[in-house]
């Protein structure tokens, strides 16, 4: 699903403070497969989280994705990519609070062009997301009235309704306890049963045992 090579991110590149924040990742992720990324703080992780995701791009080294070079795509082809191919989930949710549940998750397929279903079709599969997520009976509540742990579980429906074969998530489970965490994972291990790839980073070893692999980022770099 996904191949770096000798990937490298320079922040203020060309000044005296610039700061090599990757220093040269490979690393191959296979289809279907669960990997946690894990490293202290500083250490690169969601640096190679935004490249995966085309919120930034590396400064050298090549990414393919599902066996396609997208190292050096125009912005208009990444944009198209985020939308349709990954499904991004944040820490903080970013959900539409005033929105309600399937509005917010209904939301990414209006911004995909290529998708030009029904509204009735498009409650129809917002429904059918949510259900995945177990999280159907609450469909018509406000987000601001929903639980830390049902918050994410909104926010992964919203990132799946384009059936993206790759899910990248940046601390999904950072703000939320124990029990709330561990069913966030569980969906994750449904959406690779669905045929998912899925990328997250976590600085919780407990977390990041649910993956099929762990690696570790320090400094930049890959250790074993
Ligand atoms: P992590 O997610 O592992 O905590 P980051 O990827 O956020 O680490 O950051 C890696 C390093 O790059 C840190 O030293 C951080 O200070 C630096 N860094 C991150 N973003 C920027 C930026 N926009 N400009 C300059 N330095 C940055």
């Amino acid at each position: 699903m996904i191949q770096l090579k000798d990937i490298k991110k320079i922040y203020n590149k060309n000044h005296s403070n610039a700061f090599e924040a990757l220093r040269g990742i490979s690393l191959t992720i296979e289809n279907q497969e669960i990997v946690a990324i894990v490293g202290t703080s500083g250490a690169g992780k969601s640096t190679l989280l935004h490249i995966l995701a085309f919120i930034d791009s590396a400064d050298e080294g090549t990414y393919m994705l599902d066996e396609r070079d997208v190292t050096d795509l125009p912005d208009k082809d990444k944009s198209q990519l985020r939308t349709g191919e990954i499904g991004l989930v944040m820490q903080d949710y970013a959900l539409v609070e005033d929105f309600t549940a399937i509005e917010n998750v209904m939301m990414p397929l209006d911004f995909d062009r290529k998708n030009k279903r029904k509204s009735r079709e498009k409650k129809k599969l917002a429904l059918q997301v949510l259900r995945q997520v177990d999280m159907e009976d609450f469909s018509k509540k406000r987000c601001n009235e929903l639980s830390g742990g049902q918050k994410q579980r909104v926010a992964i429906a919203r990132a799946i309704v384009n059936n993206p074969k790759l899910v990248i998530a940046d601390e999904p489970t950072g703000a939320l306890d124990s029990g709330n965490a561990k069913q966030i994972m569980e969906i994750f291990k449904k959406l690779q049963q669905d045929g998912k790839t899925v990328v997250f980073v976590t600085h919780d070893m407990n977390i990041a045992s649910y993956a099929d692999r762990i690696i570790e980022i320090q400094d930049g770099r890959l250790i074993e």
